[in-house]
């Protein structure tokens, strides 16, 4: 079964409001692609102003807290993301898991508490470099997921991104057999632990995503989209991404 394609762009840290003027072309690529769902993920200061910018676009934030509300000093709820306008919140992306030590339980709970707060969570897995060279990939991952896909995921709601870390930011990507494997087995191990909605969970692969390596890995079998970081800046460059989607 084809899924309807996702491309998401991953601001990180970057971006202030004379940013948000990159918004209209790609609103304007959106539109033109109704095939395809477009998400941009900017940083949490511009999420009203991207959504006030770009009605058509859907907006997502990068992180949640796992709680509603609370005592919790500089953190943002999911809750308060829905109010804002966004749509989806990248949960567990390895810089997350790596600079604040989020774990796999952790994880878990911020993507429960975007479902429940009414947002489509985007859950980021993806192994290292020394652990692919190791022959270690594969279980990495199942491992991942069996830690941190919330039981009651389901393909409204969900979306896995895989992203190898030693391919985020590097200009390096694996060979589409190897996107093929691992996908192949991130469809089986969804199927798994969320029975018949893992096979309706769309499953992004990000890290290096470009516009001249877009195609290949959209053809990829059970790549569902992509999570774009560096080329989602540039309407230039995210705009033939999305065309490679559709
Ligand atoms: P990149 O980042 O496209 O710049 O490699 C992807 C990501 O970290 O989501």
């Amino acid at each position: 079964m084809a899924l309807r394609k996702l491309v998401a762009g991953n601001w990180k840290m970057n971006g202030d409001r004379a940013a948000l003027s990159e918004l209209d072309s790609i609103d304007a690529a959106a539109e033109a692609h109704p095939g395809v769902d477009v998400a941009i993920c900017p940083p949490f200061t511009l999420i009203v102003p991207a959504t006030g910018r770009a009605p058509g676009l859907a907006i997502g934030a990068q992180d949640c807290h796992t709680a509603i509300s609370g005592a919790h000093t500089g953190c943002i709820s999911a809750e308060m993301l829905r109010d804002a306008g966004a749509r989806y919140v990248i949960v567990g992306h390895s810089e997350r898991r790596t600079d604040q030590h989020e774990s796999d339980a952790e994880v878990r709970a911020k993507a429960e508490a975007a479902i429940a707060a009414g947002l489509v969570a985007i859950l980021c897995v993806g192994e290292t470099e020394a652990e692919r060279d190791a022959g270690r990939a594969l279980d990495v991952v199942r491992g991942q997921l069996q830690g941190s896909i919330p039981p009651a995921g389901t393909g409204e709601t969900l979306v896995v991104a895989y992203e190898p870390v030693w391919a985020i930011g590097t200009g390096r990507t694996p060979s589409v057999a190897d996107v093929a494997e691992m996908h192949a087995a991130i469809r089986a191990t969804l199927g798994g632990l969320l029975d018949g909605e893992g096979a309706a969970v769309r499953i992004l692969y990000g890290g290096s995503v470009k516009p001249s390596n877009a195609a290949e890995l959209m053809a990829v079998p059970d790549v569902d989209g992509a999570l774009v970081g560096g080329a989602s800046l540039k309407a230039a460059d995210f705009e033939p991404i999305i065309a490679a989607a559709a």
